[in-house]
């Protein structure tokens, strides 16, 4: 893993001096085995908490090498898909709750980053989320009525000249507007928050795979190759790579993102691109698009297909040229007025999903050691900041309102065993590729509302 450098535009970038890995036994309260936003976060929450807890971070490559240096970098307050269908999932309650959280989460996450220095490059500039066709209009309509309904009034509906006023593309019809959405440069947060922690005395080793977790007698045991890790609780902040465990396995299912980047653009083509406040747009199909500028001049273009990995992450699925290209189509379908404007690279990462399609926090296995988060699909980037507090609390046995959230109140569903899961994840995944192309078919229209 040492072209770790290689795995994505962020990570590439800047000076980074990796922590040694683990050399010898160590004794701790807490370790955690992940390296990437949730691991981190919840370091960091569980020293703010008590700063007498001993806690040990193993990363198996370095912070931030898995889908927490690789992403867009928006942090939204999206948990799940989106706000209608948080609600059909979880209750009007719930979701209000959940929504309130991740508004104070990202708050917080933007002053964390300010009070530690951290450069991030984390802006403010709002999400912009675009339809781009009639079952697209529908879906802007539901979360619109579904925030007032719940009282939250957080998103603003913007007519197709009022978006295109924000973003010149040609084809946006209407959209809504949130403006606590944040920006950010993902590795050079992730390497921030690896700082900050060590700085509360978090102990942090990279290349430090975790080959066994075990229960002997009244303690965890994480076996790495440099020594043996003795803690009283453990968390997995291992995201698709706990698809090695097979009791989360049961419901978690690995799927593989991708991202494409533009050379810098020039003064000029950036007043082409029409991008009055560098705003992030995603658009409502059901796979979504989003793009955004980057702080160094270019524009940033993911979503679309994110084909299931069957085995579980794999590096040679780093790459994927046919989905770069894919993804290219539809950039030069929306913005036609930048034919000149060449891309410069692409990338993909492992990311976990669930059925609820939001992340689930508990505990694993016999006892209360083991403990897990994980499950963000596309949208972690603030949520593990929220799902880590949940973690902490899981860890320090501590009662919380937080507990009441849906990432620990709601059971994960469970996919079906054998042969049938693949069948069941690929199919369903045609489908929603089919119905995000315009299939209108009564077939693909009944299986996508039995899958809703
Ligand atoms: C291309 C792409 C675009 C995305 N865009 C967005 C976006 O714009 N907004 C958004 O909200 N979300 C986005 N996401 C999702 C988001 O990146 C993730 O939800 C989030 O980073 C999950 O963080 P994590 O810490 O749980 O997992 P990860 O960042 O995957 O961290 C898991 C870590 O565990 C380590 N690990 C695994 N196994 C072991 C082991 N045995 N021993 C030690 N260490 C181990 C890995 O190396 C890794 O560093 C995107 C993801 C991708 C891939």
């Amino acid at each position: 893993m040492a072209d770790w450098r290689t795995r994505s535009l962020w990570l590439s970038r800047g000076p980074y001096e990796p922590a040694p890995p683990l050399d010898g036994d160590l004794d701790v309260d807490v370790v955690i085995v992940g390296g990437g936003f949730t691991g981190l976060w919840t370091a960091i929450h569980l020293k703010q908490a008590d700063p007498s807890v001993d806690v040990a971070v193993l990363e198996q490559c370095v912070a931030g090498y898995g889908a927490s240096g690789r992403n867009g970098g928006f942090a939204m307050t999206m948990v799940g898909r989106n706000l209608h269908d948080l609600v059909r999932k979880v209750g009007p309650a719930r979701a209000r709750a959940t929504r309130l959280a991740m508004r104070g989460t990202l708050r917080e996450m933007g002053a964390f980053v300010r009070d530690e220095g951290i450069d991030a490059h984390l802006t403010r500039p709002g999400l912009l989320t675009v339809s781009n066709g009639p079952e697209q209009d529908e879906r802007i309509r539901q979360d619109l009525e579904a925030s007032q309904r719940l009282g939250l009034d957080d998103l603003r509906y913007l007519s197709g000249p009022e978006c295109r006023a924000l973003v010149a593309g040609e084809r946006i019809r209407c959209g809504h507007f949130e403006e606590e959405a944040l920006l950010l440069d993902p590795a050079a947060l992730t390497r921030g928050l690896r700082d900050a922690a060590v700085r509360l005395g978090v102990r942090v080793f990279e290349s430090t795979p975790v080959h066994a977790l075990g229960l002997p007698g009244t303690h965890v045991l994480a076996r790495t190759p440099g020594g043996d890790v003795r803690a009283d609780r453990a968390l997995l902040a291992t995201n698709a790579y706990a698809h090695a465990v097979p009791a989360l396995r049961r419901w978690l299912f690995t799927i593989v993102a991708s991202i494409i980047v533009t050379e810098p653009l020039t003064g000029e083509q950036w007043k082409r691109a029409g991008w009055a406040g560098g705003a992030g747009v995603e658009d409502k199909r059901i796979m979504p698009h989003f793009h955004r500028p980057t702080p160094d001049g270019r524009i940033l273009w993911g979503g679309r297909d994110a084909p299931f990995a069957p085995s579980g992450p794999d590096p040679r699925q780093d790459r994927s040229p046919h989905v770069f290209r894919r993804l290219e189509e539809t950039f030069r379908w929306t913005f036609p007025q930048l034919d000149d404007v060449r891309i410069d690279r692409g990338w993909c990462g492992p990311v976990a999903g669930t059925v609820n399609c939001f992340a689930h926090a508990g505990r694993l296995g016999r006892g209360r050691r083991v403990v897990y988060a994980l499950g963000y699909a596309g949208h972690g980037v603030g949520p593990s900041h929220l799902t880590a507090k949940i973690a902490r609390d899981l860890l320090l046995d501590r009662e919380s309102e937080l507990l009441d959230l849906p990432m620990a109140a709601k059971r994960p569903v469970p996919l079906p065993p054998g042969p049938l899961r693949g069948l069941v994840l690929n199919g369903s995944q045609r489908v929603l590729q089919r119905a995000d192309d315009g299939d209108r078919g009564p077939l693909t229209g009944l299986a996508l509302r039995f899958l809703q």
